[in-house]
């Protein structure tokens, strides 16, 4: 039996792969993080096992990965986004490959795209953004070697696991010659209910002027792209026909 690594999604739902809930509606165990939808955990079968990540590290995911993976059972590891974007899905894989365990990768809407678009940004935009760099804003030393390579106010830059860096985030891009004036928006709970979003300014941002409430997951999207002015309906039904069918 093979391990799939899957992508579940931005958040919503209904924007999980086919191939991803066929693999989640037949597996024998479901390995899930928290950021995955709680409708997406309960279309495992009834009789399968679940197990939350959450308060494993990563090595011990790993060992119950392989060792689930061993005893021949249908594992799905769901992860929210894609598994390679920021998942540690690379991780997992080489822990199977290492272990001589056959896997396969379900890849999923990524966050990255799917959070700015869920607040009508366009990631590129033509004659506006040409190129986006997605950078996690986690620690300053990796964020700032990654925009160091950059012509400011030239691609849009989009920062995952930003939030509570967002000030110092924004410092350096200006330090760094960008504009203050450039557009800025916090997505947060993207694809959600809950969803919310911040537009305003590197300056705001820089003056900790964002205001939004709640404490889910959020993208930080900065650029001219921001400034697009698209206005999507905010629909937050699931959409695949039958997600929520109830079990037989
Ligand atoms: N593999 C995931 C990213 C994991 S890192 C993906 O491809 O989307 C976790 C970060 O992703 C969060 O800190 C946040 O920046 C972003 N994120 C995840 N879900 C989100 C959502 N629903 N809305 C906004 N940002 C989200």
């Amino acid at each position: 039996m093979t391990v799939h690594l899957v992508g579940a999604g931005p958040g919503d739902p209904g924007l999980i792969t086919v191939r991803g809930l066929e693999l989640v509606r037949g597996c024998d165990v479901l390995v899930h993080d928290r950021l995955v939808a709680e409708e997406l955990v309960a279309e495992a079968p009834g009789d399968a096992l679940v197990v939350a990540r959450d308060g494993l590290g990563q090595d011990e995911v790993n060992r119950l990965l392989v060792e689930l993976g061993r005893a021949g059972l249908a594992v799905v590891r769901l992860k929210g986004g894609d598994p390679f974007v920021f998942g540690r899905g690379g991780e997992e894989a080489l822990a199977l490959q290492h272990a001589g365990i056959p896997y396969d990768v379900v890849p999923g809407i990524t966050s990255a795209v799917a959070a700015p678009a869920a607040a009508g940004i366009p990631v590129t935009h033509r004659g506006v953004a040409s190129a986006f760099l997605v950078v996690s804003g986690h620690d300053e030393k990796t964020f700032s070697s990654a925009i160091h390579q950059l012509q400011p106010n030239g691609v849009t830059v989009v920062v995952l696991m930003g939030l509570g860096r967002s000030e110092a985030i924004a410092c350096q891009l200006i330090d760094r010659g960008w504009s203050r004036g450039t557009p800025a928006a916090i997505v947060a709970d993207a694809s959600r209910p809950q969803q919310q979003v911040w537009r305003g300014t590197l300056d705001d941002l820089a003056r900790e002027t964002a205001e939004y409430d709640g404490d889910g997951p959020g993208t930080l999207v900065i650029g001219d792209v921001v400034a697009v002015g698209m206005r999507v309906a905010e629909s937050v039904e699931p959409k695949v026909a039958g997600l929520h069918r109830p079990r037989t």
